[in-house]
Parts: structure tokens; sequence; C-alpha cells
């Protein structure tokens, strides 16, 4: 055996094995008690996991439904939704609104009174251009029970549609007799008993507004909280007068309601703090907060009440739609402050 067989071998070429560092000690690190409370408070706010979130949230939905069901007026409530301004919210709140008040047990007609149908989209009606619409009622003086449809997804809710066709009746409703009252008419002749009737308007103060607001004695306006909320809200006033002199006596603004806030800016509290220093108790408690859950519903044409029903959109609407179910409704004493606010309105 050679020496080079049997002794320990030497290879010249080795490279030595760098010398790792030891990693620091990590010490564990100690939440202090200000952060364990901060933390038992938001997990009593928002859970931490989906499926507790989910849950909490359906406990919450289901806790303000077990809170008992809404009064039935004790004659259906006709409410006109209207603001000549576009994007306000006149749609969202109509639809949201109308499916708060069937899930609290109460029957209710949405009237589609836009020729962008969107309400009907957002309720998922079918509302293309052969489908019996609110223009036939309007124009041609079909009767109201041939144009509504049920909404499938929410018990004691029912869409009467708008089709494109409606954008031509602004014009044709200029030479036909009674053009301010052809809605009023087919109501008074609509053998229903629905709690409620929501009107979505167009964003005009035209022939269809007036209709909506002749066939009703309640207007519901949403404001959003930005700057120019109010701007246009005078003619909006000064237009509900006249028809109130002229054309329906019971009109009046029985509800504003602040949506799209934003409780991140000032700017949407000094509109709130504006809004209800002119118009003082026809504004509800209830704020609608901005929110993507209620942005998004319609494009699944849904509400966001099923859409998200834990959402904050939507149970700021249950709590909208309980204010206004629980008002009695002696709104009509505050037409005069009201009417000379339009003055001072911009
Ligand atoms: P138009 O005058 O065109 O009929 P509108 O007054 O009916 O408009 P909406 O269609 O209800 O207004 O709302 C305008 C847009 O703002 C829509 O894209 C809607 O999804 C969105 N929106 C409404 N309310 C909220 C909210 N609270 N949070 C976030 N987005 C909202
Ligand atoms: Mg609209």
């Amino acid at each position: 055996m050679s020496d080079t067989e049997s002794g320990p071998t030497t290879d010249t070429t080795t490279v030595p094995i760098p010398v790792v560092p030891e990693p620091p000690e990590e010490k564990p690190r100690v939440r202090t008690a200000a952060e364990m409370a901060r933390r038992a408070d938001v997990s009593r706010e928002t859970p931490d996991t989906p499926i507790a979130e989910a849950a909490w949230h359906a406990t919450r939905v289901l806790a303000r439904r077990l809170a008992g069901e809404l009064p039935r007026p004790a004659v259906t409530r006709v409410i006109t939704v209207a603001n000549q301004k576009g994007g306000v919210g006149k749609t969202t709140t109509t639809v949201n609104l109308a499916a708060a008040l069937s899930l609290h047990g109460l029957r209710v007609l949405v009237i589609d009174l836009d020729p962008q149908g969107n309400a009907s989209t957002a309720l998922s009606i079918d509302h293309h251009a052969d489908i019996p619409n609110v223009y036939d009622v309007l124009v041609e003086g079909r009767a109201l029970q041939e144009v509504v449809q049920k909404v499938e997804a929410i018990p004691g809710l029912w869409c009467a549609p708008a089709t494109i066709d409606l954008a031509g009746a602004e014009i044709e409703l200029v030479s036909l007799v009674a053009r301010e009252s052809r809605l009023k008419r087919a109501l008074a002749a609509y053998e229903s008993n629905m709690d409620y009737i929501l009107i979505d308007c167009p964003p005009s103060l035209g022939l269809l507004t007036v209709n909506a607001l002749v066939a009703g004695s309640e207007v519901l306006i949403p404001i959003q909280c930005e700057y120019y909320a109010l701007e246009g809200l005078g003619q909006l006033l000064r237009n509900i007068d006249l028809v109130r002199g002229h054309l329906n006596p019971a009109l009046h603004v029985s509800t504003i309601l602040l949506t799209m806030y934003d409780a991140r800016t000032r700017l949407a509290a000094q509109v709130a703090e504006e809004v209800r220093g002119h118009f003082e108790e026809v504004v509800l408690h209830t704020t609608i907060p901005r929110s993507v859950r209620i942005s998004e519903a319609p494009s699944y044409g849904q509400t966001v009440m099923t859409y998200d029903p834990g959402s904050s959109g939507a149970l700021s609407y249950l709590e909208a739609a309980r204010e206004i179910a629980l008002r009695n409704d002696q709104q009509a004493g505050a037409q005069e402050p009201l009417a000379s606010s339009a003055q001072e309105v911009r």
C-alpha cells in the first residue's frame, strides 16, 4: 500500500467553507396592553377570518330584520324620487329602498320613469324594446298591471320597466290630453294592494318628472354629499311649488336623503350640515355611505340588499327604509319652510 493510498488526502483545491454568521436572536414580540385592547376592539367590530366576518354580518342583518316588520301605511304611499341633477343616487336609492321595504315585509312597486332603464336593470327586469313598458302606459293608455313584472329575487317587489321607447315620450306627451296627469290616471286605475310605489325620475324637469310629481304626494330628494350639492335644488323646489299650486295640492317634499357620504372628508360633513340647516327635519338621520358594494350591485342585476346584505350600504338603506316607514308622514306641515328655502338655495 503506498503512502498516497493509506494516508489522509490533502487536496490543495478544497475551498474553505465560509463561516455563516449566527442570525441575531429574535426576541418574541410582546404586545402592549394598548395593542391588545385595540385588537380586541377591532375583532368585536370586524372579525378576522372571512367566514367569521360573513357570519357576523349575517347576524347583524338578521338581528335587524327580527327587530320587527315595518308598519303598513293605511293607504299606498307614492314617493317620487327626483333631482334633475344627474348621478346623485336617484336610481340607487329607489331600488335599494324598495328592496329594503320589501325585505321588511311590505309590498312595493318601482316605476322606472327614466328612458335609461337603470332601475329595471338593477332589478334584473327584462326591458328590451318589445317588452310592455311605462311608455305604453303614458302614451298609449295601456293599463299599468299589464306592464308590471315581478322581481324574482325579492318577494313583495314589482317593477314597471322603462325601455328606450320612453325617450320619445317627453315629446309625444306634449300633444296629448292631460299630458301632466297620465301617470296619475294610470295609478288611479291600478288595482293592487301595494304599500309603497316608488317612482325613479330621469335627470330632468320635463314632462316625465312632472307626471311623477302629479301622481304622488311625496317627493324624496337624494342629495350627493359633494361640492355644488345644492346647485339646482332651488329650481327643483320651485317646480314642486308650481305643481302643488296648479296640479297636485298634496305634493310636498317628505324626505331628503344624503347619499355617497364619505366620512373621511370634511366636505361631506360640511354639505350634510348645510343641507340639515336648510331642510331640518325632512333630512333622514341615516346617510348612505359611498360604498363600492353599492356601485357594483347593478352590474350583477341586483340591489345591494341581495348582493351584499351585510355591507354598510345595505344596512344604511335598511335603516333609511325604517326611518321612512316609521315617520308618520306629518311633513305636510313642512311645505312652507321648504318652499321658502327655494329662494335661499342656489
Ligand atoms: P341619473 O341622473 O343618470 O339617473 P342617478 O341620480 O339615478 O343618475 P345613480 O345611477 O343611482 O344616480 O348613481 C350614479 C352612480 O353612482 C352609479 O354608478 C351608482 O352605482 C353610483 N352610486 C350611487 N350611490 C352610490 C354610493 N352610495 N356609493 C358608491 N357609488 C354609488
Ligand atoms: Mg337614474
